[in-house]
């Protein structure tokens, strides 16, 4: 029995079939056809409808391949009869068909039914040579769906196909061990996994096809979620120090905080302490619109990390972020816990910032202060993760932006706790999408802040096309200047800082320039309605001091026109800033033109943001653009995102990039990967190692990658 790869290819057939990804008989059982040919009912030469699908079998009689006059390439044309009736099926640019099809072979041609010549034939159909194949061809066969699979290097379709046939029929029962259980099978009519596997490459019907497919989905996501699942439980057994919920500074904070938390705020802050107070590590994600009061939400957890006797340390992906964090956590802290005489040393909270720029002597004695619990809150850059950074008594890990760092990075962070594991808050600056956090994120737990605190915000966006509507680019520099003369700050956005070529796509050759921010800059303030205002440059070359110099004239009114890259995106809080003008907005993503707007109208007034373009309403870059225009929902704008970027793009960083997961849609098969969370925990539940599952077990591991690294691209 020729029951293995080796049996059935040559060494050169099974390298261009490791090309795409087949290996074993497993793999080319999975390797599934690309679309199926759906035959009408007639089979006969004589009675097929014009225009339908058809299989015919016949004989070939006749086989000639020439030159054709008119244009380049050869024309084969093979006459086959099928014992009443005969036709001529032309091929093009295809002479090795010569070798192929002779004279007294019986092939199956599967095409579109044309009329050529006032004579039907077939358009460059499909075909096979039934002779080789060991399969008798029935009429049944010829109304079946007939399978095309993707082109593999030197190997005809047919003997693709029949090798996989040959191989479903004498393979071992170690091929269809069923990674689904059966009593999920039966719950939801799914196929065996024999069955199924019948069903793609020999289907009767096409809904054959279709319940196959539905099955490899559930495949999927069950095995997704018992990697989960069975993550989670591990996690679970590990060891963590609880953290006393609500201790002396805790309170001291919220008791004269100048506002009222949001509902969100409160219900994800009783979800994070509740976690804490366990003795296994919190593993939570939490999530919400820009300027959802994340930060706050946080610092309140490292606060309750504090009043525990314990540390905390939070890690940001740049050195401007972690900055920005250190100032912000310092400032609330400096107004909610003032000194006050009647507090003693031990009631203060010490907060420190580490990052790579720092001169190594300051960082070495701020790491003997960490290690012997001198400091309190700790926020940093990737120096946290450093050898020689370590704690006294590390209890909670706060991780921002947690799609820019890896799982190594977290877990490096993770084994500074000691004998026991840190409690865990991972944040992503933008909101996640249900049916992503369900997916990507269903080994962690998931808190979201669904409302903003000074309400929804009220920021009026409109796209501008300047070459359509140039008339409209005259209004927004009136607007501009409006505001300026109001007292108010503009924000001007432009994608780059240097000029760039612009090279012709199909010679290279470079046609033109696209300008960069101080050419904009100056062309702006030299228009009839900006002339006299003043301007400020704000880009990422520029020093710290620089930028610092420029950002305080800015919030101080020196400045009325501030023209920046997007370094402005990450924490700049200018809350006189009232207006917003995106240049070549279509070179920003959704979510980032939504970080971008959040930047104005920060003192809650009204405030404008307009999205400049050169794009026409029929680009389809345009269609983002309308879509931030169209709604200030940032949950609603990373649905969009998802469905337009579609998930390939969105995952294509994450755990599903390195994986083979085909079939599983998150965004439509968001009902099967709930129910298979279920089923997946219960699994898990009673047998967390997989044992009495092992063609389950088998089965994650040949289809998700074992570095569980999991980065979602947010924009
Ligand atoms: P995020 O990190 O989610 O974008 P921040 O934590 O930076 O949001 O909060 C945005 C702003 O809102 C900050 O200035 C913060 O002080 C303020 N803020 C947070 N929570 C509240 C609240 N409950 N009421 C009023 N303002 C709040
Ligand atoms: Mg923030």
């Amino acid at each position: 029995m020729r029951t293995r790869l080796e049996d059935n290819f040559r060494p050169a057939d099974r390298k261009n079939l490791a090309q795409r990804g087949v290996h074993s008989v497993t793999d080319l059982f999975r390797f599934f056809p690309r679309r199926y040919l759906v035959p009408g009912e007639h089979t006969e030469l004589g009675d097929l409808p014009l225009g339908e699908t058809a299989i015919i079998q016949a004989e070939v009689i006749k086989v000639d391949t020439r030159r054709m006059k008119q244009r380049k390439g050869t024309i084969t044309e093979v006459i086959v009869h099928d014992g009443t009736q005969s036709m001529k099926i032309a091929f093009f640019n295809q002479h090795w068909l010569g070798k192929a099809l002779k004279p007294g072979l019986t092939v199956v041609f599967g095409g579109k039914v044309e009329s050529f010549r006032g004579q039907l034939t077939l358009a460059s159909p499909v075909w096979l040579n039934r002779t080789e194949d060991d399969h008798e061809w029935t009429p049944e066969d010829l109304n079946s769906p007939f399978p095309i699979y993707p082109a593999v290097k030197k190997i005809a379709q047919s003997r693709l196909w029949s090798s996989i046939k040959t191989l479903l029929t004498v393979a071992g029962p170690e091929e269809f061990e069923d990674p689904l259980p059966k009593g999920l099978r039966d719950a939801h009519e799914l196929p065996d996994l024999r069955t199924a596997l019948e069903d793609m490459h020999r289907p009767r019907t096409i809904e054959d096809v279709e319940r196959a497919r539905l099955r490899w989905k559930w495949e999927e996501a069950l095995a997704l979620q018992t990697e989960f699942a069975a993550r989670k439980a591990k996690l679970a057994d590990e060891k963590a120090t609880p953290l006393l919920t609500q201790g002396a500074k805790s309170r001291r904070f919220d008791a004269d905080l100048p506002f009222t938390l949001t509902a969100s705020q409160v219900r994800v802050g009783e979800e994070i302490s509740e976690d804490m107070a366990a003795d296994r590590p919190m593993h939570r994600l939490l999530h919400g619109d820009v300027g959802s009061g994340k930060t706050l939400v946080a610092l309140r957890a490292m606060l309750t990390a504090v009043d525990s006797g314990a540390q905390a340390a939070m890690l940001a992906p740049t050195e401007v972020l972690a900055t920005q964090h250190f100032h912000s956590i310092q400032t609330f802290l400096d107004e909610q816990m003032a000194l006050s005489p009647l507090l003693s040393d031990d009631d203060q909270v010490t907060v420190a910032l580490m990052t790579g720029s720092m001169p190594a002597k300051e960082r070495r004695e701020l790491a003997l202060d960490l290690v012997a619990g001198n400091i309190d809150i700790v926020v940093g850059t990737h120096a946290l993760l450093s050898e020689s950074t370590m704690f006294s008594d590390l209890g909670l890990i706060v991780v921002d932006e947690q799609h820019r760092f890896g799982v190594e990075q977290r877990e490096a962070l993770r084994a500074k706790g000691g004998d026991t594991t840190p409690h865990t808050l991972v944040m992503s600056a933008t909101p996640i999408p249900r049916t992503v956090a369900m997916t990507v994120f269903a080994d962690l737990d998931i808190s979201t802040l669904k409302e903003m605190p000074a309400g929804p915000k009220d920021i009026a966006t409109h796209v501008v096309p300047i070459v359509d509507q140039p008339a409209w680019y005259v209004r927004v520099r009136q607007l501009m200047r409006q505001t300026a003369e109001a007292g108010k700050g503009v924000f001007v956005v432009f994608p780059r800082i240097e000029p760039t070529d612009i090279e012709d796509p199909e010679s290279g050759d470079v046609v033109g320039q696209k300008q960069g921010i101080e050419d904009i800059s100056r062309k702006l303030s030299e228009t009839p309605e900006l002339a006299g205002l003043t301007f400020g440059l704000l880009h990422g070359r520029m020093s710290t001091a620089e930028k610092d110099r420029v950002l305080a004239d800015f919030v101080g009114g020196d400045i009325d026109i501030l023209v920046s890259t997007t370094v402005i995106e990450v924490g700049v809080d200018v809350a006189r800033a009232t207006m917003m003008v995106i240049i070549e907005a279509e070179n920003f993503g959704v979510a980032q033109l939504h970080q971008l707007r959040g930047r104005v109208g920060r003192d809650g007034s009204s405030a404008l943001c307009f999205l400049l373009t050169e794009m026409s309403a029929e680009d389809e870059s345009y269609g983002r653009l309308q879509a931030v225009a169209d709604t200030l929902d940032g949950f609603a704008l990373a649905e969009y995102d998802l469905d337009s970027r579609g998930e390939g793009d969105v995952l294509s960083g994450s755990q599903w990039g390195g994986s083979s997961l085909r079939h599983l849609s998150i965004l439509r098969d968001s009902e099967i990967v709930a129910e298979a969370k279920t089923i997946a925990e219960q699994i898990v539940a009673v047998d967390p190692t997989l044992e009495a599952v092992p063609a389950l077990k088998a089965f994650i591991r040949r289809v998700l990658p074992e570095d569980d690294a999991h980065f979602i691209e947010a924009g």
